[in-house]
């Protein structure tokens, strides 16, 4: 080999590298449409990552939580890239594997309602469960899968009523619901795609996170919605279920981060993401409520408990059976002790100021449900 020819060769493989280092990494998010994946969308870019965002087809726009950084096609060195793409399909999750050659795959999709997931257990399921399996062969498949690091968004839920309180990574699993057996499926096999296939996969065991983009069919928003609503005098009183219910609460956007965080680790495992207290829903409510200015007396018992405006004598919260669950779960409480060794991770937001957030979010009356 010439001097010469050497010189060239050096001079390639050092521009081939120092590309390498200046590219930015690639996230693909799959379910960017959704609280969790608008957050970590808003946090990746802001790290330079460039993000493939998968979503799937609906007939109405169901990007609402994205369109403030949403980039068209014409933007120069555009870094939010949209993708159709159903997790129950995996012809298409292998394919997109295949083009976008993602660093790191973040699967935030699924069927999240529990009530929900009881009266479309198949479907729920489906999606839950079959859909991890088909993003984890998706990437097995890629040719890149010593190259791909794979978050998966755990729950909570796979503990159910657990025995112990507070949950740890030890705790015994042992679901309530058709979600939580669902997440339990996908939580096992991302384990078991690590252990079997040395794949660089995590479950983030992710406790109740909420924000002003969370769907108001879940009890939080249902509540700052509500208030929201009762203040404007469109609505007279909020219905809900079991207000003795306890849940860990932390705000989503805290949560996002760890879900980052749990990526850049040397090695892959699972970790409880919690805020470490837990509240009832009747705590939320009154905090809530509150926080709009009305303080609220309870009265009566069980279904026929009311909480009523101590000023007016107005009812503004009223029990429907509709809303308590065939199976419940009495009191989440995550002990997030590993991730905070790990990966120093601690919530920065309190509980009284997520509901302070979220409470004033919807006073504002623009906040979609
Ligand atoms: P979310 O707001 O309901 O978002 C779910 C996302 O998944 C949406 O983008 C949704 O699309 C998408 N999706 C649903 N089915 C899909 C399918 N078949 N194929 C592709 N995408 C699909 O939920 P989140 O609160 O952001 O939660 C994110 C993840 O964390 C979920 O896996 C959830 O189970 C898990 N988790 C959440 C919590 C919590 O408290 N938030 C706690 C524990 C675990 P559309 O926008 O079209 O509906
Ligand atoms: P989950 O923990 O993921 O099921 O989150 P939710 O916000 O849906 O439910 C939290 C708790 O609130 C559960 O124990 C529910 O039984 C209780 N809850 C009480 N009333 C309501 C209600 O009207 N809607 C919902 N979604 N939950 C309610």
């Amino acid at each position: 080999m010439s001097f010469l020819t050497f010189l060239l060769m050096l001079l390639i493989s050092f521009s081939v590298c120092a590309k390498d280092v200046s590219a930015p990494k690639k996230a693909m998010v799959i379910g960017v449409t959704g609280q969790d994946g608008a957050y970590l969308t808003e946090l990746l870019l802001e790290k330079g990552y460039e993000v493939h965002g998968v979503r799937r087809r609906a007939s109405m726009f169901n990007t609402r939580r994205i369109d403030h950084i949403y980039q068209n096609r014409q933007v120069d060195n555009r870094r939010l890239v949209l993708h159709y793409g159903d997790v129950t399909d995996l012809a298409t999750m292998m394919v997109l594997m295949r083009e976008v050659q993602p660093d790191e795959v973040y699967n935030l999709a699924a069927e999240g309602h529990e009530m929900v997931s009881f009266k479309m257990p198949v479907y729920s399921c489906t999606v839950n469960a079959m859909g991890t399996l088909n993003i984890l062969e998706a990437i097995r498949q890629s040719g890149r899968k010593d190259q791909i690091r794979f978050f998966q968004a755990s729950s909570n839920h796979i503990f159910g009523s657990a025995p112990e309180i507070p949950q740890n990574e030890q705790t015994p699993m042992h679901p309530t619901s058709p979600y939580g057996t669902s997440k339990l499926f996908a939580h096992w096999i991302t384990v078991n795609y690590r252990e079997s296939y040395g794949m660089y996969a995590c479950n983030g065991i992710l406790f109740n996170h909420e924000s002003p983009r969370r769907n108001s069919t879940f009890s939080t928003r249902k509540i700052t919605h509500a208030i929201g609503r009762i203040l404007r005098k469109e609505k007279h009183t909020l219905y809900l279920g079991n207000l003795d219910a306890m849940r860990d609460w932390g705000y989503a956007k805290d949560y996002v981060e760890a879900m980052w965080l749990t990526l850049q680790q040397e090695k892959p495992t699972d970790r409880i993401i919690a805020s470490g207290e837990s509240h009832t829903v009747r705590e939320f409510t009154e905090l809530a409520f509150r926080e709009a200015g009305i303080e609220i007396e309870w009265h009566g018992t069980g279904e026929h408990e009311k909480g009523v405006d101590a000023k007016t004598g107005k009812v503004v919260v009223a029990i429907d059976t509709v809303y308590y669950r065939p199976n419940e779960i009495n009191c989440a409480l995550g002990d997030a002790a590993k991730a905070q060794k790990d990966l120093n991770w601690k919530p920065k937001t309190s509980f009284n100021d997520l509901v302070k957030i979220m409470v004033q979010s919807d006073l504002s009356g623009q906040n979609p449900r």
